[in-house]
């Protein structure tokens, strides 16, 4: 039997025709653009991603995950949230995180099951070359038996050539679906390879989701993620090396950036300002989103403080789910080479208003191979999806 996941057909090969319950949690996400918010910030984040094609991951705010489980409770049962929910409980972070052989916690499995929302395992970090940790957390997911692992990893699990092909044998093996988290590739660690490994990691037989990132979850979703998460603030929109320096508080993030849907970037308010007066006629000011209707953003970023954080979000949550319904069509190929173009698009309005340029841009451009004649006229391959659990089969993929 097969089931769907948007555009992405996968194979159940080891049940008698029904989906399980993990299954039916997968095919619910239906490569959603989930907003990824601390448990203090639910609320807001609820109000805006409260719509088809939304949903909510909660992130665990300073080791507390009872008061993650009771909020994500409230949510659903005061609430009444329908959207999709993931609870993310964030051992893998900070100065005392743990590492991937560690051991998951009953309760918070046991938990995330009576709320009936997807399993997502509290794994440890993800180190450089330990394989044994990551097929630990694959092989302890996979007894969960309705659980999806995930992987917080070190980047070059996915640059390495070795490492990433190692990656991807395993979670075809293992056969359970995988939620990334992809720490910020610093040297030596080459960011387009890492890009590179993702797309090879998405067509791989498994439904995978991409959690804690930026715009890039755009290029993921377009690539075949069955869900792919950004952060509402920039603390959640990547995972800083250890020893990166102190990390980022939330309060030091918390005025809120502008989505800028033609540069595929945020923007501080104050920035914004500043450029509309000295680019008055660059045309991408206009924004036809629901919140702001028609209006040019200085209707956005001119609203008194008390007013503009709540609209804001809003703004930048309707340009995302748009973007997300353009970044999902049936073709991975066609959505691919759509990504791309966008990203030379914002790369250059970038540049036109003297901003900082966005690496992940470019990354992206590298990464993505447009089309020869040959690749054009000869069907891709079929990969063997024999012997693993979820078998993707459908579309062709790029660059095969
Ligand atoms: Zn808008």
């Amino acid at each position: 039997m097969s089931w769907r996941v948007g555009g992405v057909r996968f194979v159940a090969q080891d049940r008698d025709g029904r989906l399980t319950g993990g299954q039916r949690r997968i095919v619910a996400l239906d490569r959603s653009l989930l907003l990824q918010c601390r448990t203090s910030q639910v609320t807001q984040a609820a109000e805006v991603a409260d719509r088809p094609g939304s949903g909510l991951v909660v992130t665990v705010e300073r080791g507390n995950p009872r008061g993650c489980l009771a909020r994500a409770r409230h949510l659903l049962e005061v609430d009444h949230y329908r959207q999709p929910v993931l609870l993310d409980a964030a051992r893998y972070v900070g100065p005392d995180r743990l590492t991937a052989s560690a051991s998951f916690d009953d309760r918070w499995i046991g938990r995330q099951r009576e709320l009936g929302l997807p399993v997502l395992t509290d794994s440890g970090y993800l180190a450089p070359a330990d394989t044994a940790g990551c097929l630990g957390i694959l092989e302890r997911a996979a007894r969960l038996g309705d659980a999806i692992a995930l992987l917080p990893m070190h980047p070059s699990w996915l640059a390495d050539p070795t490492a990433r092909q190692h990656l991807v044998r395993y979670v075809e093996v293992v056969g359970v679906p995988v939620a990334i988290v992809v720490e910020r590739a610093v040297t030596p660690v080459d960011p387009v390879e890492v890009v590179r490994g993702l797309l090879e990691l998405l067509r791989c037989a498994v439904p995978v989701l991409l959690l804690r990132a930026d715009l890039a979850a755009l290029g993921a979703l377009g690539s075949g993620a069955v869900a792919a998460a950004v952060g509402l603030d920039p603390t959640l929109r990547g995972l800083d090396p250890r020893d990166a320096g102190p990390p980022r508080q939330p309060h030091q993030a918390g005025r809120p950036s502008v989505l800028i849907r033609q540069c595929l970037s945020y923007q501080s308010i104050a920035g914004v300002e500043a450029a509309m007066r000295r680019y008055p006629d660059n045309g991408m000011w206009h924004c036809g989103c629901p919140t702001c209707a028609g209006r040019d953003l200085n209707w956005l970023v001119s609203r008194p403080e008390s007013a503009r954080a709540g609209l804001v979000l809003r703004h930048c949550v309707d340009v995302l789910l748009d973007l997300r319904t353009e970044m999902t069509g049936p073709s991975v190929q066609l959505n691919q080479w759509s990504w791309r173009a966008r990203c030379a698009t914002a790369s250059s309005r970038l540049r036109e208003v003297g901003w900082e340029r966005l690496p992940m841009l470019t990354h992206w451009q590298e990464a993505i191979t447009l089309p020869t004649v040959s690749r054009l006229n000869i069907p891709a391959p079929r990969r063997s999806t024999s012997g693993t659990r979820f078998s993707r089969v459908a579309p062709p993929r790029a660059g095969r």
